[in-house]
């Protein structure tokens, strides 16, 4: 393996998730959900599976699956042309990697935010560029918000991108308005690309907003917006993404994604467009019922004696392991599975600085409320 890459040789899901089968333990770390999306979704998909659909789609996807993530930007005040300014893509990690290996190279520094999305760093480091790590700072409500004063120190000549998410995985945070008109503005002084993971855009909670950067004045050029249907219709299997931008943005991503995947999910595509099309209140409903396990699972840890952050969007929750006696988070992660049956994520897994964010722990909600429950129960037991 090239030194680069030496980083990243196996996903925290991956680990994870294989240590919850060993110890047949509740798996609140990798973040899926246990219940299946929309039924005339998964028609859709079967009939396109079951109606000879089972062949190459469209090198920028199926146009009407471009056609409906079109329509379904403008719901943010975004217009992009289907054919030109739409592509489809192998779930938002293609995405990501695709536009860093598109627009970025060796000299080139990214800034990112941590904690941070494992793909990005291995994204940054395939496509030969640095990254340039800011933190989070907490707000008097206890939101963790941008540290827009590292913002404007990590910027230097060499800075070619950003690379956002918000809704945040995995603090649960989602930026405001007012700080993302802040990063737009020096996006715009700086002459920076932003991309924005979007992939939580329907999973905001308590009457929050998602703010995409692309609707913010001068942001739609120089903005890669990212999302996918996995976290919408409960689908993170099927990999279908996508990628809004300028014309011209999305011919350089689509020239490095011709050549990583070429395409992918060809039936699966025409359930998506559906989906985007049809389904939007039951994904409303999606959201409620996640607002709902939110909150059943931060009471039920902080009656196990965590100290709970509040989460705003997602599926993750954070809580805070010293109240429990315990120091190191990442340590009891390992143990965890073994001592009670339970899995949840180091939160310093996501870091550049793991000694500041060691207390940390990520508990995914996105599961059956039985399922919850028995995780608070076993949890209970830990002390
Ligand atoms: N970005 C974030 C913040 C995520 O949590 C995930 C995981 N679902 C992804 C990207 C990857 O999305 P996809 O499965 O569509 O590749
Ligand atoms: N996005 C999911 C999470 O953060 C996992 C995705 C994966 O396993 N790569 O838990």
């Amino acid at each position: 393996l090239v030194p680069r890459l030496r980083p990243f040789t196996a996903t925290v899901f991956a680990e994870m998730t294989a240590l919850a089968v060993r110890h047949d333990a509740v798996n609140l770390g990798q973040g899926f959900p246990d219940t299946d999306g929309p039924a005339g979704m998964l028609e859709t998909a079967k009939n396109s599976l079951f109606g000879g659909d089972n062949q190459y789609p469209p090198g920028p996807g199926r146009p009407e699956l471009r056609a409906a993530i079109a329509r379904h930007r403008q719901r943010y005040g975004t217009d992009y042309d289907p054919d030109t300014e739409v592509l489809v893509t192998a779930g938002a990690t293609e995405a990501i990697t695709a536009t860093l290996l598109a627009l970025t190279e060796a000299g080139d520094e990214v800034i990112v935010v941590e904690p941070y999305y494992d793909s990005y760093a291995a994204a940054v480091a395939m496509a030969g560029a640095q990254r340039r790590v800011i933190g989070l700072t907490e707000a008097g409500d206890g939101r963790l918000e941008l540290d827009l004063d590292a913002f404007r120190a990590a910027i230097t000549p060499r800075t070619r991108a950003v690379l956002l998410n918000s809704p945040h995985n995995p603090t649960g945070t989602v930026f405001s308005r007012a700080q993302l008109s802040e990063v737009a503005r020096l996006c715009v002084e700086h002459d920076l690309v932003a991309v924005t993971d979007e992939v939580y855009e329907h999973l905001v909670f308590d009457g929050g907003e998602h703010v995409p950067l692309a609707s913010l004045p001068g942001m739609r050029e120089r903005t890669v917006a990212i999302s996918s249907a996995g976290k919408t219709f409960n689908c993170t299997g099927w990999k279908i993404g996508w990628v809004c931008s300028s014309a011209e943005l999305v011919a350089a991503v689509k020239a490095a994604k011709q050549f990583i995947t070429f395409v992918s999910g060809g039936p699966l595509q025409p359930a998506v467009a559906y989906a985007l099309e049809n389904e939007l209140d039951w994904v409303e409903d999606l959201r409620t019922s996640l607002q709902e396990k939110r909150d059943r699972l931060s009471a039920g840890l902080a009656d196990a004696g965590f100290a709970v952050r509040p989460s705003f969007g997602t599926y993750f929750v954070t809580a805070d392991v010293r109240p429990l006696g315990f120091s190191d988070a990442a340590e009891l992660a390992w143990a965890l599975p073994e001592r009670v049956g339970v899995v949840a994520v180091p939160v310093n897994v996501f870091t550049d600085h793991p000694d500041e964010w060691k207390h940390l722990l990520r508990f995914a909600f996105c599961k059956r409320n039985e399922v919850i429950d028995e995780a608070v129960e076993r949890l209970r037991k830990l002390v």
